[in-house]
């Protein structure tokens, strides 16, 4: 393992990494997991990669857990990057790719941060956490604690998708809902960590979720034979993906693997829920609480992220930029790919796509730039986003095709 430390990114504090450690003692930052990228450069080789498994764990020499037998694997795969042939057409643009996060376990990227979140701690000994999620983060903690023996306790909204408390319940989580948003549920979370004792499992209160989450964007270099995209559109709450990304890029880079500019990264939100995208407006470094956030597109209804400074940092590096997407329009382009591309997405994802249309309008993507959208989950979490008005026939019926016309 390359590990060599946790870091402060605000006010620099090292921390020891064979320790459990939160936020920094200082300043209350998210920690991040540094490497010594020297001596990954020296002996972690392209074509070692030959022979490995094809899921995350392949990019071992950038990933912190010490013992491979602390691994807990659900079967993770390299997620696939489609080429959406038909949008091309209809959209103008030449070289259109999503990520499909819908094949993970569990149905959404959050298992990423969940396998080597889960991994990481059962090395540090951990035997209980606690998380507030909005539904798919708490699903793929709880299936991945449930393998390694680790006691989960969930608080989600009492909106959030349905199949996730199911997912909880199933594999044996200790399951809360609260009637409020996924702050309210990070309020409650706090006041239990102190009182039993909990790993505090919350987003970017843990330092390890970050890198799970960033091996999307060493498969989507890998899968683009080490050419990186232009562009690359992050359906954002929390953020953590955005921030994965640009920092496994950056860890790209330095290990020789990739060579050029940054793809320009690109948070896109929800029109009534979009703190980075205000913050972007108006050049700022941090965001602020949006209140009565509202939004189809459950897990990226956030209204403040305690990683904002580095999600809007992420964002002003790579020369990308941050738009606010209408619930209306997520729902339009979630049955607009699916009837184009036979991609069930999730409402999440659709908002990238959305967001490449009004960019490419804006003139702020060029035609044949190559641009990746991440589609973070499957559309079948999300049965209720689709109104469906199926004919009923009875027995004796016949099939008419007029009706359709
Ligand atoms: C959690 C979630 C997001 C947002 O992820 P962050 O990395 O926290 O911004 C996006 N889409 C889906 C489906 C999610 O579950
Ligand atoms: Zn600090």
């Amino acid at each position: 393992m390359y590990v060599s430390h946790l870091e402060c990114p605000k006010c620099n504090k090292e921390f020891n990494h064979k320790e459990l450690n939160q936020l920094c003692t200082s300043c209350k930052s998210p920690l991040l997991v540094i490497y010594d990228l020297k001596a990954v450069k020296e002996n972690f080789k392209k074509e070692s990669l030959a022979s490995r498994n094809f899921n995350l764990w392949r990019y071992k020499e950038l990933l912190p857990i010490e013992d491979e037998k602390n691994i807990i694997s659900l079967g993770e795969v390299i997620t696939p990057l489609i080429k959406l042939e038909k949008l091309e057409k209809k959209l103008g643009l030449k070289n259109l790719y999503l990520k499909d996060e819908g094949f993970n376990p569990g149905g959404s990227f959050k298992s990423r941060g969940a396998a080597v979140g889960i991994s990481k701690a059962k090395e540090l000994n951990v035997k209980s956490f606690a998380m507030p999620t909005n539904g798919n983060a708490g699903a793929a903690w709880s299936i991945y604690a449930a393998r390694a023996d680790i006691k989960a306790y969930i608080v989600m909204p009492i909106n959030a998708p349905t199949i996730t408390r199911n997912e909880c319940i199933v594999s044996g989580a200790n399951l809360f809902l609260v009637d409020g948003l996924i702050s309210d549920a990070g309020k409650i979370v706090a006041k239990s960590i102190d009182k039993y004792k909990f790993m505090d499992a919350s987003t970017l209160k843990e330092p390890y979720r970050i890198e799970g989450k960033k091996t999307m964007a060493f498969e989507i270099a890998e899968q683009f034979d080490w050419e990186l995209p232009d562009i690359i559109l992050y359906p954002t709450g929390g953020g953590v993906g955005l921030i994965g990304i640009f920092k496994a890029l950056k860890e790209l880079q330095e290990i020789g693997f990739v060579k050029g500019k940054l793809p320009r990264l690109v948070a896109v939100q929800a029109s009534n829920c979009a703190p980075i995208v205000k913050a972007y407006e108006r050049k700022q470094q941090e965001s602020i609480f949006w209140k009565n956030s509202n939004t189809v597109a459950f897990g990226i209804n956030v209204p403040k992220a305690i990683g904002d400074f580095l999600v809007l940092e992420a964002i002003y590096k790579t020369g990308g930029c941050a738009i606010a997407i209408k619930d209306e329009d997520i729902l339009k382009y979630q049955e607009l790919i699916a009837k184009e591309e036979g991609l069930f997405i999730c409402p999440e994802g659709a908002s990238t796509l959305a967001a490449i249309e009004e960019l490419y309008k804006k003139g702020w993507i060029k035609e044949d730039e190559k641009v990746v959208l991440l589609n973070t989950g499957s559309g079948l979490k999300y049965p209720n986003t689709i109104i469906s008005n199926p004919t009923i026939l009875n027995p004796n019926d016949e099939i008419s095709i007029e009706t359709f016309f």
